[in-house]
């Protein structure tokens, strides 16, 4: 691994070339603002938000390296040299021959399955994301989760929680329903497990798994380098490799990837798919370039091709990375100097908040996460988002939970080189204060939603305290 001086060891590799200015609100103003937008984050407008913490997708502070390469954009049809930078830093990065852009990961993700998966087939993951189900869904399949046993302990320090069961992929695949399987996706940073990462060892186990059984594996890799990084700290084999090494052992073992370009390349938009079979490079040129864009561009700007490419780089910076462990750690420290717990250990692109333990006066049905989040957008600005029964729970037709979800979680995303030391312990005052009396906040019911992709479009309201 790159040596630090240790003068500098645990100095930001940053400092601001072009700022923004938060927005300052008061207490009034924040009241009318979340009540006028029922209480839903995604309706709030970001002008009423100080610290956003609702996503890491596209947030992150571009460098001056990036609008240096933007500014050189070819926006040429075919061929241009912005896509030819850009394969090249996404080849370079993953050894993969077949580069495809297109416009964000989630097209990449609906090429991908509705060319690779037809009706009644399984999708086996550790955990799909939430677009990555949806899409699996629409081309006829059913997701399948196999989270690893230890990722059902909030609270235990197992450094590798969003690994795959890979004793129950194996039964799966041996069983009768084995020919119904027909891809698995090893999503890195596991994002819908709580951000937690998946080892080398695990990896290496599904890819044995799957050639056995004859199933491709791909990769959902938005946060290849965050994985790598946690690769480095966490798994002995990897203690002296540098996280683009990393990241090359994670592509080596997978047929294919989809990925987001908005996480760890920290680019405003786009995705990729990346594949070795020539037939399938084929067969999703095709589909990209009648629904996204001409296959050398796929829906990307030129400006966005070149400021991947030059984010791709700077994702595998072991100063940038450390930093970014630091400021998750950070966040975690404070949010437990405040009282409340988060999903151990603490991850890279968020903290997840344990609004269950907190917010116990709050049954599942008046969902304590959104009460949390709510909580903490009134009493300081920060604007995060419900994981649990809102979320991942089971409704009836007037909105009532029916299935509560296993965790009633709020994550606190943490967008990329933007907020610093003081934004963080800022975030930790304000969950103290909320905390010091969570009794005082209310639960919440769902007064309008529509049937699909409830919490993006659901309006709520306050219940009074009984
Ligand atoms: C964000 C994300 C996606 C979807 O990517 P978009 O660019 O937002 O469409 C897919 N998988 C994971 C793990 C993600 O975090």
């Amino acid at each position: 691994m790159t040596s630090f001086d240790p003068v500098m060891a645990d100095l930001d590799p940053y400092c601001n070339a072009v700022v923004r200015r938060l927005s300052l609100t008061t207490r009034q103003q924040r009241e009318e603002g979340f009540r006028a937008a029922g209480y839903n984050p995604f309706r709030l407008p970001a002008r009423l938000v100080t610290i956003d913490a609702l996503s890491d997708s596209g947030t992150g502070a571009l460098s001056i390296e990036q609008r240096a390469a933007s500014a050189r954009a070819d926006e040429r049809y075919a061929t241009s040299e912005s896509w030819e930078r850009f394969a090249g830093a996404l080849r370079s990065l993953s050894g993969f021959e077949h580069i495809i852009p297109c416009t964000q990961g989630r097209t990449a993700e609906s090429v991908v399955f509705s060319t690779m998966l037809s009706a009644g087939q399984f999708s086996v993951s550790n955990t799909h994301f939430d677009t990555t189900s949806a899409n699996v869904q629409l081309a006829g399949a059913t997701p399948v989760n196999l989270p690893c046993p230890e990722a059902a302990d909030l609270d235990s320090d197992h450094p590798f929680k969003g690994n795959i069961d890979v004793a129950a992929l194996e039964a799966l695949l041996a069983g009768p329903d084995g020919h119904r399987v027909g891809l698995v996706l090893m999503t890195i940073t596991n994002n819908g497990g709580g951000g937690q990462p998946v080892s080398i060892a695990n990896l290496r186990a599904t890819r044995e798994i799957c050639q056995r059984y004859r199933v491709p594996m791909f990769l959902d890799a938005a946060r290849y380098a965050e994985n790598a990084w946690l690769v480095i700290r966490r798994e002995a084999e990897f203690a002296d490799a540098t996280p683009r090494e990393v990241a090359g052992v994670e592509f080596d073992l997978a047929d294919g990837f989809v990925i987001s370009l908005k996480k760890d390349p920290m680019s405003p938009g786009g995705g990729a798919i990346g594949i070795r079979d020539e037939n399938l490079a084929a067969a999703f040129r095709g589909r990209v370039i009648a629904t996204a864009g001409f296959a050398t561009y796929g829906g990307m700007t030129g400006e966005t091709l070149e400021e991947a490419a030059q984010g791709i780089e700077e994702s595998v910076d072991p100063a940038y990375l450390r930093s970014r462990e630091r400021t998750g750690q950070l966040l975690a420290d404070v949010a437990r100097d405040a009282g409340v717990d988060s999903i151990r250990p603490a991850g890279l692109h968020a903290i997840y908040l344990n609004a269950g333990r907190l917010m116990q006066h709050i049954p599942p049905a008046q969902f304590p996460g959104h009460s949390l989040a709510v909580a903490l957008y009134l009493q300081g600005g920060i604007r995060s988002s419900e994981l649990g029964s809102l979320y991942l729970g089971e409704l009836d037709d007037e909105f009532r939970l029916v299935t509560p979800a296993p965790f009633e979680l709020v994550r606190l995303a943490l967008p990329r080189r933007v907020y610093t030391e003081n934004h963080i312990r800022y975030v930790g005052s304000v969950l103290a204060e909320v905390a010091k009396d969570p009794q005082r906040w209310p639960g919440y019911r769902i007064v309008r939603a529509p049937a699909m992709l409830r919490p993006f479009e659901a309006w709520y309201d306050q219940v009074p305290a009984q």
